[in-house]
């Protein structure tokens, strides 16, 4: 489930300002430094007070960015000089060589060197290294958002989708309104960029997933068996209209960080090579899937990700009779074979279930009657799969879920143990050095920018090899 690296202390920062100090005149840099520590905040955000920010709101703030793309390059760059504190980034995926030009903190480089580039982690890197915050925090976990849980967005004051998935970002849409978290939604394709924002206040507000009634959470459906597996095309994208969706994604979250919600309940999309926009206010659908619900309590439970289900039975069973455990996402415990219909056990949440399993020996074998895709979303305590282990069962650390009474059908809301730290790898920046004499040879400072870009893998490269498979 989560990565579990826990807090981390890096060099990164030490590495990269090295890269600096090793390009410029180090007395003259070392001017600049001081200068900086000097400097109250006042003159370092003279111009942005006037424009109307407080710069003590950017100090506090938590934002997370789903999908770590183009778009989360260009919103990350603009938040990391204003000033945000902590970022939280979720990809599962890695750089490919036809993103660089759009993604500032890809590095053609580090790509060049052969080795598997997450593009959360790299945005988390150049994050931490660009941050103009004090003590920046940067968050990164190499997943699907909806395999981390709600619990991977508490805390956070504002949640940017930016993702490519539709189900990722129709459970984010649910996912910000459960927790009352306003979401800011992007997306651009060749010269239009376009912007949402759903301040996530009251419930007949509208959501995401309003105006997309088509998109569904799960992974696994039946349209998954429907519709022919397309091979991903290519889609016109130009950093011109990606910087554009980064600058206008970032102003909404700082005025979202301000309680200022201007383009609240609207879509926005702006072509940038004609100059023409439209504003379309949107509306709520009284039967949107999603159900708009909050939620009001959630109660924390004792119980480890890495216990079995019937833990939290046994916990809760105290004050709830015959406690029934609702899962996120519906366990698919098989579905048949695509081709002949076999049945093919699954054992995984739906989440991670992205297309319609095969069997091995299908050419060959007669097309049968297809069995049924069996999964289950209801788990009571006489049941086979209460023996199972939470995080098998798409329950990580931090987890948040409903527990029904299943006598009087009340439901409560649970949230699992486990902190931030135990669903994202966490990079801070070790102290600067300020007070260093000039450069010594010895040190990371006068490396090369080669050198300290080894440096800096070696630094977190200990992570990599138990990276989670979602
Ligand atoms: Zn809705
Ligand atoms: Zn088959």
């Amino acid at each position: 489930m989560g990565t579990g690296k826990g807090a981390e202390t890096t060099a990164v920062d030490d590495e990269r300002w090295g890269i600096l100090r090793a390009n410029r005149s180090p007395a003259l840099w070392r001017q600049v430094e001081d200068g900086m520590q000097s400097m109250n905040g006042s003159d370092m955000w003279s111009r942005e007070k006037l424009a109307g920010y407080d710069p003590e709101k950017l100090r506090n703030a938590i934002l997370a960015l789903d999908g770590a793309g183009a778009a989360c390059n260009n919103i990350a760059f603009n938040l990391c000089l204003s000033g945000v504190r902590e970022l939280r980034v979720v990809d599962f995926d890695t750089v490919e060589v036809s993103n660089l030009t759009r993604s500032y903190f890809f590095k053609k480089e580090r790509l060049a060197e052969g080795k598997k580039r997450y593009k959360a982690r790299e945005v988390a890197i150049g994050a931490l290294t660009l941050s103009y915050a004090e003590d920046p925090i940067v968050r990164y976990a190499v997943a699907r958002v909806e395999a981390l849980g709600l619990g991977a967005l508490l805390g956070a004051k504002v949640v940017v989708s930016a993702v490519d998935s539709f189900g990722s970002r129709a459970w984010l849409a649910k996912a910000t309104r459960l927790l009352r978290i306003p979401m800011i939604e992007v997306g651009f394709t060749a010269s239009q960029a376009h912007l949402s924002v759903y301040p996530n206040k009251a419930e007949d507000e509208p959501c995401w997933r309003c105006a997309h009634p088509n998109a569904e959470p799960e992974g696994i459906s039946c349209t998954a068996y429907a519709r022919a597996v397309v091979e991903q095309g290519m889609s016109p994208a130009t950093q011109t209209v990606a910087a554009t969706v980064g600058a206008l994604a970032a102003e909404a979250c700082i005025q979202a960080l301000h309680g200022e919600f201007p383009l609240g309940g609207k879509l926005l999309v702006l072509d940038i090579r004609t100059g023409k926009s439209t504003t379309i206010n949107l509306t709520a659908d009284p039967e949107c899937a999603n159900g708009h619900r909050s939620l009001a309590r959630i109660d924390d439970l004792d119980v480890s990700a890495d216990e079995p289900l019937r833990r939290v039975f046994e916990v809760t069973g105290a004050e709830m009779s015959s406690p029934i455990a609702h899962l996120p996402f519906p366990f698919v415990i098989e579905a048949p074979c695509v081709n002949c219909g076999a049945r093919i056990p699954i054992m995984q949440p739906a989440y991670a279930v992205r297309e319609a399993p095969c069997c091995k020996q299908c050419p060959g074998s007669p097309p049968k009657a297809p069995a049924p895709l069996n999964s289950v979303s209801l788990v009571a305590a006489d049941s086979r799969l209460a023996t199972t282990r939470l995080k098998k069962l798409g329950l990580g650390p931090s987890a948040i879920f409903d527990v029904e009474d299943g006598v009087s059908g009340e439901i409560r809301t649970f949230r699992l143990a486990g902190t931030t730290d135990d669903i994202y790898t966490t990079l801070r920046r070790k102290e600067r050095r300020v007070s260093d004499a000039a450069p010594d040879a010895s040190s990371p400072a006068d490396a090369s920018a080669a050198e300290a870009d080894a440096a800096l893998d070696a630094v977190i490269e200990a992570d990599e090899h138990d990276l989670p498979c979602f």
